[in-house]
C-alpha cells in the first residue's frame, strides 16, 4: 500500500448528456476540497491532501435517467483519468442522482489499496451549492472511505461516524483512524528517508 504523508486528489465534474454546468462549479469543488484539506491537515499534521480539479467539465455519453442505477460503475464506464503514482484518489463531482438514495444520491466512495474513488452526487452538490456546513463532512466522510477508513464501532461523533452529517466545524477523526493514517504517512516517509539515503550512497 502507498504512504499517505501526501494524497492526490484528482477531481472532476461530471455532466449526462444534455444538462448544463452550474455556473460557479469550479469555485465549488475548490472550496470543498480546501475545506477538506485544512481538516485533514488540523487533524494529523504529518499528512496533506493536495487537489487539482479538471478546468472543463467531463461529458457523459448517456442522459441523466442512465446514471440513476449503480452511478459510480456507470460513470466510472466512460472515465479514463491517469493517477499520479503517490497514493491518489479519484474524486467525481457529478450531476447525477440515484433516486433510491435519498439522502446521497448515490454518494460513495471505494478504497482500492492503492488508490481510491470517490463520487459526490446531486443531492450534495445542491447542499454545497447552498453553503451547507454538512456537504463538507459528507465529502470529507467519503474520501476518508476512500483512504481505507471504515464506520467506527461502536459508532461514535467522528466524521466516520454521525460526524458525516455534522459539518467539518463539529466532528473529528478520531483516535483508531488518526493512527492507521498517520502510520501510513510515517511509513511514507520512512520509505522516502531511505530511499534518498540510498541514492546519496549510489553517488560516492
Ligand atoms: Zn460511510
Amino acid at each position: 500500500m502507498y504512504g499517505f504523508n501526501r494524497i492526490w486528489i484528482e477531481a472532476l465534474y461530471f455532466l449526462p448528456r444534455g444538462v448544463a454546468p452550474r455556473p460557479n462549479w469550479f469555485l465549488l469543488l475548490h472550496r470543498a476540497l480546501s475545506r477538506c484539506a485544512l481538516f485533514h491537515w488540523r487533524s494529523l499534521r504529518e499528512s496533506m491532501l493536495l487537489w487539482r480539479v479538471q478546468a472543463r467539465p467531463w461529458m457523459g455519453k448517456h442522459g441523466f435517467s442512465y446514471y440513476e442505477d449503480k452511478p459510480l460503475a456507470r460513470v466510472q464506464e466512460e472515465l479514463h483519468v491517469p493517477l499520479q503514482r503517490s497514493f491518489s484518489i479519484l474524486c467525481v463531482f457529478a450531476e447525477i442522482a440515484d433516486p433510491s438514495d435519498a439522502d446521497g444520491g448515490g454518494t460513495c466512495a471505494i478504497f482500492k489499496g492503492d488508490y481510491g474513488i470517490v463520487l459526490i452526487a446531486q443531492p450534495i452538490l445542491e447542499l454545497l451549492a447552498r453553503r451547507k456546513e454538512e456537504a463538507l463532512s459528507v465529502i470529507y466522510h467519503e474520501l476518508g472511505h476512500a483512504m481505507g477508513l471504515e464506520h467506527p464501532d461502536p459508532y461514535d461523533a467522528s466524521v466516520m461516524g454521525l460526524g458525516c452529517w455534522a459539518g467539518l466545524k463539529r466532528t473529528y477523526i478520531n483516535e483508531h483512524d488518526r493512527a492507521y493514517l498517520l502510520s501510513s504517512a510515517r511509513w511514507a516517509r520512512a520509505k522516502w528517508e531511505q530511499r534518498t539515503c540510498y541514492s546519496e550512497q549510489g553517488d560516492s
